[in-house]
């Protein structure tokens, strides 16, 4: 009995529609999934509609890019259980839209200047949502300039690459302003991408409790055994709900497989049973 509450469509940087991700959330045999796309609502509809069609609880989410506290650098937030039209949200993410957008253009002018035949229009014409690097990464595979999307993010696109251009991202104090106002569960996504130790961590995730986090994720397709072990006891520890997801991109992250992530990955549904009683006592709809 599994779950997966982070996975990404065609609405973001993912490769199946939600229509087609549910549908395999349901082949694969999980009793739910979360819809989580990058910094968009858009494939939301479609994915419930989907769930109700094939018969598999869906999740209506998103991952928030934030700024951390420190400025230091990024993590990214899964929200779940957003609300139908929820308008605080969507202008927030219009303005990081908006960003994405000077952004995009300013990869394809690095790309340029660094000698490659690159086009706005190529990169725009592989995304149906919102355009992101892994549709530079997809782009510059196919003109031949990398063997291998991995390659695309190490030499150019990642955050060490030639036409490396950083996000516009929301603050995290604003971000989960809004998140508690929506009435939206708000969980740590991959902790262990913040690039900390983890008393660091720790440290990090009690100053997010005071701005209103929910939980963090503790089974991720990238955790091994100890790192899901310590992460579990860390939410244990600090009162937290423990989420777990696969990540799940399609065939941009093949290695990342729907529910089951590496092939080691199984996220219990007992904590999707944990989280409703956590949204039941406090009011919240599920
Ligand atoms: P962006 O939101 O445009 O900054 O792109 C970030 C996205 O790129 C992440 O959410 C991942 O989906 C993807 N990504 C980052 N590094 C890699 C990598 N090495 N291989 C494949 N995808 C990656
Ligand atoms: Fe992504
Ligand atoms: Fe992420
Ligand atoms: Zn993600």
């Amino acid at each position: 009995m599994s779950i997966d509450l982070h996975s990404h469509s065609t609405a973001s940087d993912g490769t199946l529609s939600p229509t087609e991700l549910v549908k395999l959330a349901k082949e694969t045999g999980l009793d739910a999934i979360a819809i989580t796309d990058h910094d968009t609502l858009q494939g939301i509809p479609e994915a419930l509609e989907a769930g109700r069609k094939f018969g598999i609880e869906v999740i209506p989410g998103s991952e928030l890019s934030l700024e951390s506290p420190d400025g230091a650098g990024w993590m990214h937030v899964v929200a779940l259980w957003i609300p139908p039209d929820p308008r605080e949200l969507q202008t927030a993410f219009d303005w990081v839209i908006e960003g994405r957008m000077n952004r995009n253009r300013e990869i394809v002018k690095k790309l340029r200047s660094l000698g490659i035949n690159i086009t706005y229009e190529g990169v725009a014409n592989r995304a149906k949502g919102t355009i992101g690097r892994p549709h530079f990464a997809q782009e510059l595979l196919s003109l031949g300039v990398v063997s291998t999307i991995d390659e695309a993010f190490k030499v150019w696109l990642g955050d060490n690459g030639r036409a490396y251009v950083p996000k516009r991202k929301l603050m995290p104090k604003k971000a989960f302003d809004i998140l508690n106002n929506i009435g939206a569960t708000s969980i740590l996504a991959h902790p262990f991408a913040l690039g900390l130790d983890l008393l660091k961590t720790e440290k990090l995730v009690k100053e997010l409790i005071g701005y209103g986090l929910d939980g963090i994720e503790v089974y991720y397709s990238e955790h091994d055994d100890a790192a899901t072990k310590a992460y579990k006891e860390m939410a244990e520890r600090l009162g937290l709900l423990a989420s777990g997801g696969s990540d799940f991109h399609g065939s941009v992250k093949p290695n990342i497989r729907l529910g089951k992530g590496k092939g080691g990955l199984h996220v219990p549904t007992e904590l999707l049973i944990k989280m409703k009683e956590d949204r039941r006592a406090k009011g919240l709809p599920i």
